[in-house]
């Protein structure tokens, strides 16, 4: 098991799903962690389980989109903890529709998330990040919650496969541009979890009715990932883990699909 014994991390989107697994194995492997999120409630529950089991954990209230409460969580984090060593940029939405039945506010509200979010979080976290990068092996880590949906074209999703497409092509530009600063850049690619967003890809692909009803799109989504079910939170978590540690201290840059198969085929 990866040991993180000494690092700070910093989560968005931690309030559930993938996000709140993160945190949990991030600091199960012995790191602090700053969960953020815009979901005050399950954010502040979230940090109260986790402490539970003693892992030191945090909540702020931060919306991903807005450069000033940026600044202000990673100097929170700093604050709480003595420092930040490793950002996890989770925070994400998704919807699927119809291009025609798509506004350009729908379309540009996703990209203020999904991709504005990232480079925000890349630009603000990354000083901090260096100031002690050094300390560790494998340096700095940014892990970007990209989807194989940034690896492959899906239908009705355009808007997601833009702003997923976004963040893997901008996570290997930062690999470049922060690896003098020893800190490390990866883009993870799950497929289909079982999260809110899970379900959310379910209940849309169902209203539009292109498989059928819900139970119907379930199964045909299912039979799209070769070990014949969805992932766990937990699924994508333990590759975020690996890497932020020092196991992974020679990998940046690179893309760890996390997804059953589906992009094996
Ligand atoms: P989730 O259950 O919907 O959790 C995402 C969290 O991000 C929610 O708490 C959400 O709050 C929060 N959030 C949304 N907008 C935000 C903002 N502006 N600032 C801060 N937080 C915000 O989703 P998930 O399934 O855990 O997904 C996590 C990441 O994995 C996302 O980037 C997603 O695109 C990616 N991913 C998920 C899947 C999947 O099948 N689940 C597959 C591939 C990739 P609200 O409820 O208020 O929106």
């Amino acid at each position: 098991m990866s040991n993180l014994k000494g690092r700070v991390a910093l989560v968005t989107g931690a309030a559930r799903g993938i996000g709140l697994a993160t945190a949990r194995a991030l600091g199960r492997a012995g790191a602090s962690v700053m969960l953020t999120d815009i979901l005050d409630t399950d954010g502040q529950n979230a940090v109260a389980a986790l402490e539970g089991e003693d892992i030191k954990a945090r909540y702020l209230r931060h919306d991903v989109t807005d450069e000033a409460a940026w600044q202000n969580a990673v100097a929170a984090t700093e604050k709480a903890f003595g420092g930040l060593d490793i950002l996890v940029n989770n925070a994400g939405i998704f919807f699927a529709k119809p291009m025609g039945e798509t506004t350009i506010e729908e379309f540009r509200r996703m990209q203020a998330i999904n991709v504005d979010g990232v480079f925000l979080g890349m630009k603000t976290a990354a000083p901090a990040i260096a100031k002690r990068a050094g300390k560790w092996q494998g340096g700095g880590a940014i892990v970007n919650l990209s989807s194989v949906a940034g690896l492959a074209g899906a239908a009705l999703a355009v808007p997601y496969n833009a702003s997923k497409g976004a963040v893997r092509i901008m996570t290997k530009g930062a690999a470049l541009e922060l690896a003098p600063q020893k800190i490390r850049v990866n883009s993870v690619h799950p497929g289909v979890i079982e999260t809110k967003m899970g379900q959310q890809v379910i209940d849309d692909m169902a209203a539009v009715g292109v498989m059928g009803g819900a139970n119907e799109v379930r199964e045909n989504l299912v039979t799209l990932h070769p070990i014949g079910h969805f992932g766990l939170p937990a699924d994508v978590a333990n590759g975020i883990v690996f890497l932020s540690s020092d196991e992974a201290a020679f990998i940046t840059g690179t893309e760890l699909v996390v997804d059953g198969g589906m992009t094996a085929r």
